[in-house]
């Protein structure tokens, strides 16, 4: 047990029990960098808290080990013939306040540091909805670039043959992340229901026919979008007639992209791992159809966008954040703005960062957006909006019923409003003024403990 368990806890002082906490967890998670800087994160944050109630320490000890992590081997048959080994990761967080609910994610770099560090972000993000969601992340190191449509679903068949037994609509809900689409979502369910004659609502994310749910592709780009709103809102600033930044070329980045044009924002940039375009005077709706079409076609497409657009220049190995720009929405990949990306970014004079990926932000760039008065909002906050339609999902699918798109876009709109209004009060009632990182590791954690001291465990 860490330190701070029932025998020396009445005797130490609650700032030394919590440094005693920080340390045991990273001596338990040693090397575990991306799932140690989530905690931290958290934890540097939450420190005031924790002093004040220190009947909060110990549910944080427990919150940080996870209830279950599960790895395995994945093997299948490629075109060749050949038999491949991938590995398969399944991190179920926390299930205090329903059913384990997070993606699944194909990368060539995933370990379970990263599985751990976003299922961690998970917890927080998902009580921040209010729709009674555990948490949970996954995904293989299985990656799909170049591969054929038949590989992709024989990888899907075995990685689900191995994980079906962990999942079911009131047990562990994937759903998609970074290279896993309606596609994908197609073959692990497919193969979920033949292993378990089960046809229910045990993935979300799935194609409008078969129990999809309006929006959920557009959800986490919209969502990002409109929680960016509220926030510039609160601080009367606009991203009406304002430049940005926008990483990634995945749902997330598309659909923020189309969100920002409704707005009469002007988005300059979008990235995949090879490079970034740069469209001067910002995309347009025509450009967006171009891109979403070019998407469908392969890996390593953007480039391809300077064959139609004269005005656009593509830029091979480098990110998009030395753009001069209003506005950053990072929605690629963990780790893409560090200390240098950040300080590159204030130098150009950028107003706000939001978050459209999972930890997107390293925490030293944190730190000096906000020492350097640069509106902040972080990804569990900001992109809850892809979990929360995935959330509506769930409910739709109980109900054996399919709502509108305005229905379900309405009630999206309505959830990130409620993110931002929780997370700006629980910090304004910590002493954070408007900080909205704090204010939501606040609110999601506060939610979660209470429910784990009452269940008792
Ligand atoms: N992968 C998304 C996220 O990071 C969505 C998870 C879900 O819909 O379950 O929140």
């Amino acid at each position: 047990a860490y330190s701070t368990s029932h025998s020396g806890v009445a005797k130490k002082a609650p700032e030394q029990q919590v440094e005693d906490l920080r340390r045991a967890v990273h001596a338990r998670n040693e090397g575990e960098r991306e799932f140690l800087d989530a905690v931290d994160e958290v934890l540097n944050t939450l420190r005031p808290l924790l002093v004040k109630y220190p009947q909060y320490i110990e549910p944080f000890e427990r919150l940080v080990e996870p209830e279950r992590q599960i790895a395995f081997r994945v093997s299948w048959i490629d075109d060749n013939g050949n038999q491949v080994v991938n590995r398969g990761y399944r991190v179920q967080a926390n299930s205090a306040l329903g059913p384990y609910k997070g993606g699944l994610r194909f990368h060539k770099d995933l370990n379970m540091s990263v599985v751990k560090s976003l299922a961690f972000e998970q917890v927080f993000k998902n009580s921040l909805t209010n729709l009674l969601i555990g948490a949970a992340k996954g995904g293989s190191d299985f990656d799909p670039t170049g591969r054929s449509d038949g590989e992709v679903m024989r990888f899907c068949q075995s990685f689900m043959t191995e994980l079906y037994r962990y999942l079911g609509p009131d047990t562990d809900i994937p759903s998609g992340d970074i290279n896993v689409g309606s596609r994908e979502i197609g073959y692990l369910f497919g193969q979920y229901k033949r292993l378990t004659n089960h046809f229910n609502g045990a993935f979300t994310g799935k194609d409008l026919n078969w129990g999809g749910s309006n929006i959920r592709p557009e959800a986490t780009g919209y969502g990002l979008v409109y929680f960016s709103e509220y926030y510039c809102n609160h601080r009367r600033i606009s991203l009406k007639g304002h430049k940005s930044i926008v990483s990634g070329s995945g749902n997330v980045a598309i659909y923020t992209v189309e969100k920002l044009l409704d707005l009469g924002s002007i988005p300059l940039t979008l990235s995949d791992s090879n490079g970034y375009i740069y469209e001067p005077a910002g995309f347009t709706r025509k450009d967006l159809e171009f891109i979403k079409e070019l998407r469908i076609s392969q890996n390593g497409y953007l480039q391809q966008y300077t064959a139609y657009s004269k005005t656009a220049k593509y830029f091979p190995n480098e990110k998009p954040f030395t753009v001069k720009a209003d506005f950053a929405f990072p929605c690629a990949i963990q780790g893409e703005i560090t200390l240098n990306e950040a300080s590159t970014l204030a130098k150009n004079g950028i107003k706000g960062v939001f978050e459209g990926a999972n930890l997107p932000s390293s925490n030293e760039a944190i730190s000096f957006f906000k020492k350097n008065q640069i509106l902040f909002a972080p990804g569990k906050a900001a992109n809850a909006g892809g979990v929360a339609v995935s959330g509506l999902e769930m409910i739709q699918n109980s109900q054996r019923q399919q709502w509108s798109k305005e229905v379900v876009d309405e009630k999206l709109r309505l959830i990130m409003k409620d993110i931002f209004d929780t997370s700006l009060k629980a910090a304004n009632d910590f002493g954070y003024t408007d900080d909205i990182q704090a204010g939501a590791n606040i609110a999601g954690f506060l939610k979660v403990a209470d429910s784990m001291i009452q269940q008792g465990n």
